[in-house]
């Protein structure tokens, strides 16, 4: 597989340190709220790397942890914590929110069918790691304790900014919101690794540390918690292109000065969801929820769908057209794959084409639209219904969009409207067989038609009341 690095800048031939076994750490959210759907889009791609690194053959272990603790209103350790907002704002404690928010964002990722990862640690657990390493960095020398607090001494790296070619706008991301300057800090690039004194004396989470009571800063915990758990060599390491810098800047900085040598391979970056206005953040109070989406009628589906149908390496922009795009082509999808025929026997040479195919497509850098064409290649194959079906159920081990699932309930729903009773009254039979030839004008576009029926069947004295479910009528 060709997978993009976001630190050699190229499509890279993936092999990972022990063969037939991958080690992926993801950055998980920070439980202050809802996550928003940008954030949702990044969990989908990664899931898809993640499902087609199995599908692939590959045993993956995968980390995710839950920011808890530390991440401060600006990425560049300045502002409140995230989470002692939160609890503000909802007059709760902070580990209140935090349960609450992670439930919310883990129901979020079952109905978009998101893998829950073998291992998810909420930085609030693993303090003693962080207290482990800090000590070690301190030791080394690549530390120091300046004003109460401890901070990462960046001028001791040989090359500190490894992602230096990002957009200008992402690199200032948190930088930017950074306005005052930390007199503490040596360099300006250092960063906190251990906080006992900030402007915000309320700081509820706090712990015994050498250095005095208080709590780690944001970048250390993803180090750590990857580190416990996948070993001092890490394959992938994911997160959304704003956590480059100085996030997993930082995480490598005190990582591979931790640990004497190289720590990660793969960078993986995905870009944002933004909207016409700009980019889409939680802070701004401006966010779009999983759940406002299916209170408008969007099945999670069609939103993992609207993902897939582009490549994780570019912004895509959410607009409700879009949406709705998405999910008449999903619906159309579904229907077309509930008509196929279910008999008959496998042809595996047609079988083993399209897989190929399919392969052929996320193996280039993960490019989900092009594996979204090979599931349309499929319906369009020279093959039969069986085939097809198998290669659909095949295919959504990685893509994992219900496919089949949904046609078999549409055909379904189909057959019971087929099974209902015909009515013994021939009043209603009437009025049941004129709202089934309007509704057969209205597909076949002659409103003029549909219109008229209206209004003969008004003149009898039946309202029809079209509703998404269909045509209803009230006598009357
Ligand atoms: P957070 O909960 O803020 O720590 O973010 C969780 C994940 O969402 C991180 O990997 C971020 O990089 C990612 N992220 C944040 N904003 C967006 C966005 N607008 N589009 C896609 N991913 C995002
Ligand atoms: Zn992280």
């Amino acid at each position: 597989m060709q997978l993009y690095n976001s630190v050699t800048k190229t499509k890279d031939e993936f092999i990972p340190n022990e063969a037939g076994k991958v080690s992926m750490y993801t950055c998980g959210p920070t439980v202050y709220h809802f996550a928003h759907i940008g954030n949702l889009r990044t969990y989908i791609m990664e899931d898809v790397l993640d499902r087609y690194l199995r599908y692939a053959g590959y045993e993956v272990t995968r980390v995710m942890n839950i920011t808890d603790v530390g991440h401060l209103t600006s990425d560049a350790d300045t502002g409140e914590d995230k989470m002692l907002k939160g609890a503000k704002r909802e007059k709760k404690t902070v580990m209140e929110i935090a349960q609450f928010y992670t439930d919310k964002f883990f129901e979020d990722c079952e109905a978009l069918h998101i893998r829950r990862p073998e291992i998810v640690e909420p930085a609030t657990g693993c303090i003693d790691e962080f207290i482990k390493v800090i000590s070690s960095l301190l030791e080394k020398g690549y530390a120091y304790e300046a004003g109460g607090n401890i901070y990462f001494d960046t001028s001791k790296l040989k090359q500190y900014y490894v992602f230096h070619n990002f957009e200008e706008e992402d690199l200032a991301v948190g930088v930017r919101e950074g306005v005052e300057e930390d007199g503490n800090k040596r360099n300006k690039a250092d960063f906190v690794l251990w906080f006992t004194k900030s402007k915000f004396d309320d700081q509820e989470l706090k712990w015994e540390s050498p250095w005095g009571v208080g709590y780690p800063g944001w970048h250390i915990e993803c180090s750590c918690i990857s580190m416990k758990h996948l070993g001092d060599k890490l394959d992938i390491h994911c997160g959304g292109i704003d956590n480059a810098f100085p996030h997993h800047t930082n995480e490598i900085a005190q990582s591979e000065a931790y640990l004497g040598h190289k720590w990660c391979n793969w960078w993986v970056h995905v870009l944002h969801l933004n909207t016409n206005s700009g980019k889409m953040s939680k802070s701004k109070g401006e966010f779009l929820t999983l759940s406002l989406l299916k209170s408008k009628g969007y099945d999670p589906m069609v939103y993992r769908f609207f993902c897939l149908q582009s490549h994780y390496r570019k912004s895509l922009v959410f607009s409700y057209e879009n949406m709705d795009n998405a999910k008449v082509a999903y619906n159309k999808l579904v229907a077309r794959v509930a008509a196929l025929e279910k008999d008959g026997e496998i042809d595996g040479a047609a079988f083993d084409a399209q897989k190929a195919n399919f392969a052929k497509a996320l193996d280039n850098d993960l490019n989900t639209s092009l594996a979204v064409t090979a599931v349309y290649d499929v319906l369009k194959a020279d093959t039969n219904g069986a085939t097809k079906r198998a290669l659909l159920a095949d295919f959504d081990r990685v893509l994992c969009l219900d496919l089949l699932e949904k046609a078999d309930a549409l055909n379904r729903e189909k057959e019971a409207e087929a099974q209902k009773p015909v009515s013994d009254d021939p009043v209603i039979r009437e009025i049941e067989d004129m709202i089934a030839q309007r509704a057969a004008a209205k597909k076949a576009k002659n409103y003029a038609e549909a219109d008229r029926i209206r209004a003969e069947l008004l003149a009898k004295g039946v309202t029809l009341i079209d509703t998404k479910d269909g045509t209803t009528y009230q006598i009357g």
